[in-house]
């Protein structure tokens, strides 16, 4: 199905599909609620409530998929929704990336919602709450409250505040608002049970003074909803059904319904499912946004970061990211996700849709002495073996050309089929060539191969039938274009990346060759009009992209990722 069909015009009809053992428990749970008629004929309503605080990363895109993603299945809709309670934190570029990154993946929001716009109605639901004698102002500071919490073996013990009269809690609360009492002076606690075996139930905060503008309110507000008070009930006035969220929250779910119940408003139900954990990777905003503040990479969209961002930049795309989200689906433990599998479903959907081209990153230059000097010719080549329709070009050949140092050896190691002296191999779709002598330079390292080609090889097949054992990429010199290329590794030198000793840190963890560059590759012409993000496969090297550094002068291409998977091979051979 497509994901951009999230918004579906027969709202009306709910059907519900034949029932399946998934991978995904939440696509069961809303399966039966709409077989039970559990929210009646109403549409299976979602939300994504992202706090726009950092850019949105790969975790994200799990939760994406599912709150879009299953909407979509079922005929229903789904709501951006900014989390903006906490205004110090929170920036306009932040709800601007955010948006993009969504698009990008696929999708598009049923309206585009900020918890903001329901400031005022928090604001009279509290005034509700305290009318109710469910709510009172403290005066305790931060720290007595979490002196008065207790613990998970003790009960709390009760603000001196607690049994403050209704007329005073309304007044106090008011003045609140209208901005008579500094920062952290006093809060509005919700009344329910300080001996309450789940913490969150101990009188939790709902308000708290902060003299700060918000992004989108200015200077109305002077006190602001904490998340929990906020986000059930933005839930239930968007007549959201299916409020899922991480299993980090599960322990908020009976505040979540507390507030809902007291208050009489639609029964919004929150579900929680595991978080994305990826080997090598690090999904905290805040730690990714400390990444990025102390310069250790280059901005929230750099390639090896793991944001949506980052990640597009290098070259991944929203189908792979999409294809591996429905892969994983979801469930009610956490665990640890391979990087690996995302890479193969990147890997995937580049081999079925990504253009070949031919590009020499560590050039050697070979000289073919019998080809007649000045001359060239062009042959024909698919531009993808895989897609019948991608069509054929032309790419030049000539009497020197470049070929990877690496498939050279002047004394060749057993089992090294590549070029060697008396070698012969085949250059791809041009001709059979064999090695006879080499030019070294003052330090003895070979510079220039020279080479004798075989004619009637043209296309490359001889026409007596003789086999060669290896196919090698090439570039014609005098018609290589040049490039800059950035090779990319893992971010993270171990597959948890918090696994540092006492007194260590997270970023001691960091690979310092998360990124080499090379300059001066050798690339075939037909790249000089390659756009930005265009992918391609760099034939036997693997899936790169242009960058958005890239200028009519300078071409800069990223590795997406490498042919196979070669980190992995390394560390198996390490570890026996
Ligand atoms: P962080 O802990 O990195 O700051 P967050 O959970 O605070 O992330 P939000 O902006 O609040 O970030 O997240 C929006 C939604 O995305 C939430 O519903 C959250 O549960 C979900 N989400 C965040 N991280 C992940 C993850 N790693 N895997 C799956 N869902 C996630
Ligand atoms: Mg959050």
């Amino acid at each position: 199905m497509a994901a951009t069909s999230n918004t579906n015009p027969d709202t009306a009809a709910v059907t519900a599909p034949e029932p399946r053992v998934t991978n995904n428990f939440l696509r069961d749970v809303i399966a039966e609620d709409v077989r039970t008629k559990k929210y009646g004929d109403a549409t299976i309503q979602t939300r994504f409530p992202p706090e726009p605080n950092g850019y949105l990363h790969i975790g994200h895109a799990k939760a994406i998929c599912i709150d879009f993603g299953l909407a979509d299945e079922f005929g229903g809709k789904t709501n951006l929704r900014f989390d903006d309670t906490n205004p110090e934190k929170e920036e306009t570029e932040y709800v601007e990336s955010i948006k993009t990154d969504v698009r990008w993946l696929g999708f598009d929001w049923e309206r585009l919602c900020y918890a903001s716009d329901y400031f005022g109605q928090l604001y009279e639901w509290a005034l509700k709450l305290i009318k109710d004698g469910k709510a009172y102002v403290d005066d305790l500071s931060a720290d007595e409250i979490r002196q008065h919490r207790g613990t998970l073996t003790e009960p709390g013990k009760e603000s001196p505040y607690r049994n403050r009269s209704i007329d005073e809690n309304l007044d106090l609360f008011q003045r609140m608002k209208a901005g008579e009492f500094p920062d952290g002076s006093r809060v509005l606690r919700a009344k329910i049970d300080m001996a309450s075996p789940n913490l969150n139930m101990r009188d939790p905060v709902m308000y708290r003074i902060l003299h700060a503008a918000h992004h989108r309110t200015g200077d109305e507000w002077c006190i602001y909803p904490m998340y929990d008070y906020a986000h059930g009930q933005s839930d239930s006035i968007e007549n959201v059904t299916h409020s899922m969220c991480t299993l980090e929250f599960a322990d908020h779910q009976p505040l979540y319904r507390w507030y809902i119940e007291q208050l009489g408003i639609f029964p919004s139900q929150q579900i929680e499912f595991d978080r994305l954990n990826l080997t090598y990777t690090m999904l905290s905003k805040r730690k990714l946004l400390q990444l990025v503040r102390e310069g250790r990479v280059n901005g929230w969209d750099d390639p090896r970061m793991p944001t949506i961002s980052g990640i597009r930049r290098r070259g991944f795309t929203p189908e792979a990211i999409r294809a591996f989200c429905a892969d994983i689906g979801a469930s009610r433990t956490n665990g640890t996700t391979d990087v690996e599998l995302l890479e193969h479903f990147q890997r995937d959907d580049l081999n079925r849709r990504a253009a070949r081209a031919m590009a020499v990153l560590h050039p050697l230059k070979v000289v073919i002495d019998n080809y007649p000097e000045g001359q060239s010719e062009y042959v024909e080549v698919a531009n993808n073996p895989e897609d019948p329709n991608a069509g054929m070009r032309q790419v030049p050949f000539g009497r020197e050309i470049y070929i990877e140092q690496d498939d050279f050896r002047e004394v060749p190691p057993p089992k090294y089929y590549r070029l060697s002296p008396g070698k012969e191999v085949r250059l791809r779709n041009a001709y059979f060539v064999t090695a006879h002598s080499v030019v070294k330079d003052g330090t003895g390292n070979v510079t220039e191969v020279h080479c004798t080609y075989d004619p009637l090889s043209r296309g490359g097949n001889s026409p007596d039938g003789r086999k060669v054992k290896s196919t090698m990429h090439w570039v014609s010199s005098a018609h290589a274009i040049e490039a800059e290329i950035r090779l990319y590794d893992k971010l993270f030198s171990k597959p948890d990346p918090f696994d540092f000793p006492e007194g260590g840190d997270l970023f001691d963890n960091l690979n310092p060759n998360s990124l080499e560059i090379l300059t001066g590759v050798k690339l075939e012409p037909s790249l000089a009009s390659a756009k930005v993000g265009d992918r391609y496969q760099f034939e036997r090297v693997g899936y790169f992209c242009l960058d958005t550094d890239s200028t009519a002068e300078k071409l800069v291409f990223n590795r997406t990722l490498p042919l196979k998977d070669t980190w992995a091979k390394i560390e198996k051979k390490a570890g026996g």
